[in-house]
């Protein structure tokens, strides 16, 4: 039982706690906000909100606005470029993992020489050491889906090769990160679904996953009993402020156990689909892939899968060992359904069955560190058999 725990960022978690951005500690004098080039910061009124707390503090600021849903490595390079020449001392992530996630890699291309994908560690990029560190990054989250506000992990997709890589390291945890409820009342049901089964797969795979340790298995479980429980509920009625602060608490949760443990490769292959589709939304992609892959992994860590379908709700007492392990399956199904994310498929977003051969492979070549922390390593043929079990 040998671990290492390390988050050292402070959350301001709850209802109404972005306000104390007007008078908690800030760890620089001109920040550059990070949004998406999407509308919802400035009609939600979230933007407005900012400056404004900023402007209190004497805080002065710059804004990228052109994030997209998949961050790309063009904009980490242009915004870092407009950080340096503006003078920002610190980066604030406005938005869902995607501006967050931005925040991160442009607060590590400010400080370090060269192109963002020489630091990249597998595929392409060059696995370059990180020497001058990181500007502090500031997360806001809107969403409940990444946990990026409590760990240190980017993805940015380099689109001319359709390499969707994961990086962080201990300088691109937030320094701080504001979890407020209020701010993810406005996300559409949809989104609201995909966001919190990401969520739920960065518990349910870091608690499979062999780096797994005492505390990250405690935050998984946590984090899984409250999505089966308030996921629904905050999907049925955005405005139920109790669900949202529930799932917004199994989030950060799940982020935690990214930090401390580990995702396996069902995000390999999710990020292999998204990559090459980007209309695809990460945790859509994930739900597709969900029932083949657990199908697959239950018989080689079965107590665990029993233990999840505990947490989700399932009695379990007095089935076979397998019969518990399957349970979790039964659970992930009827999660989906209350969810209304149960009829997702590939076909419908244009995957076409012969290039599951190549997706597998760039799951591989692109993110291919996690399958060595699956509870048994797929062969090649048996990740293409897994993807071609998903598809529909
Ligand atoms: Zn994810």
């Amino acid at each position: 039982m040998n671990f290492n725990y390390f988050i050292p960022t402070r959350i301001l978690f709850g209802p109404g706690t972005l306000n104390k951005l007007g008078s908690v500690p800030l760890p620089g004098r001109k920040a550059l906000i990070v949004i998406s080039a999407g509308k919802s910061m400035r009609q939600n009124g979230y933007l407005d909100r900012l400056t404004g707390l900023l402007e209190k503090q004497n805080v002065s600021y710059v804004i990228f606005d052109k994030i997209l849903p998949n961050p790309i490595k063009s904009h980490v390079m242009e915004a870092a470029e407009l950080a340096k020449k503006e003078g920002c001392d610190f980066i604030i992530g406005l938005g869902g993992g995607s501006s967050i996630d931005s925040a991160k890699s442009i607060a590590v291309m400010v400080k370090n020489p060269g192109d963002y994908w020489d630091y990249i560690g597998s595929g392409s990029g060059k696995g370059k050491p990180v020497t001058n560190g990181a500007l502090p990054v500031v997360a806001i989250t809107t969403t409940a889906g990444t946990g990026t506000e409590a760990d240190p992990w980017t993805v940015i997709t380099k689109e001319e090769t359709h390499e969707k890589i994961g990086f962080g390291n201990d300088h691109t945890f937030p320094v701080l990160s504001i979890v407020d409820p209020e701010l993810m009342l406005t996300v559409p049901p949809d989104l609201t679904a995909y966001q919190g089964f990401d969520a739920f797969f960065h518990s349910v795979e870091g608690y499979i996953a062999t780096v797994a340790n005492p505390v990250s298995d405690a935050l998984a479980l946590k984090s899984i009993e409250l999505i089966a429980k308030y996921l629904p509920a905050a999907i049925k009625d955005g405005n139920n402020m109790e669900a949202r602060t529930q799932v917004a608490l199994a989030n950060t949760l799940a982020g935690m156990v990214e930090s401390l443990s580990s995702c396996t490769s069902e995000h390999s292959m999710e990020h292999a689909l998204s990559a090459f589709h980007p209309n695809i939304a990460h945790g859509a992609g994930l739900i597709m892939l969900s029932e083949a892959y657990h199908s697959f992994f239950m018989d080689k860590s079965p107590e665990r899968y029993a233990d999840m379908a505990r947490a989700m709700g399932e009695t379990i007492e007095g089935l076979l060992p397998d019969e518990k392990a399957a349970a979790f399956i039964k659970a992930l199904l009827k999660l989906q359904k209350a969810c209304g994310v149960d009829s997702l498929k590939m076909s419908a977003y244009g995957i076409k069955p012969e290039e599951i051969p190549t997706l597998a492979e760039n799951a591989w070549h692109a993110m291919g560190g996690l399958f060595n922390v699956d509870p048994y390593t797929l062969s090649m043929e048996e990740t293409v058999q897994v993807m071609n079990k998903a598809y529909k």
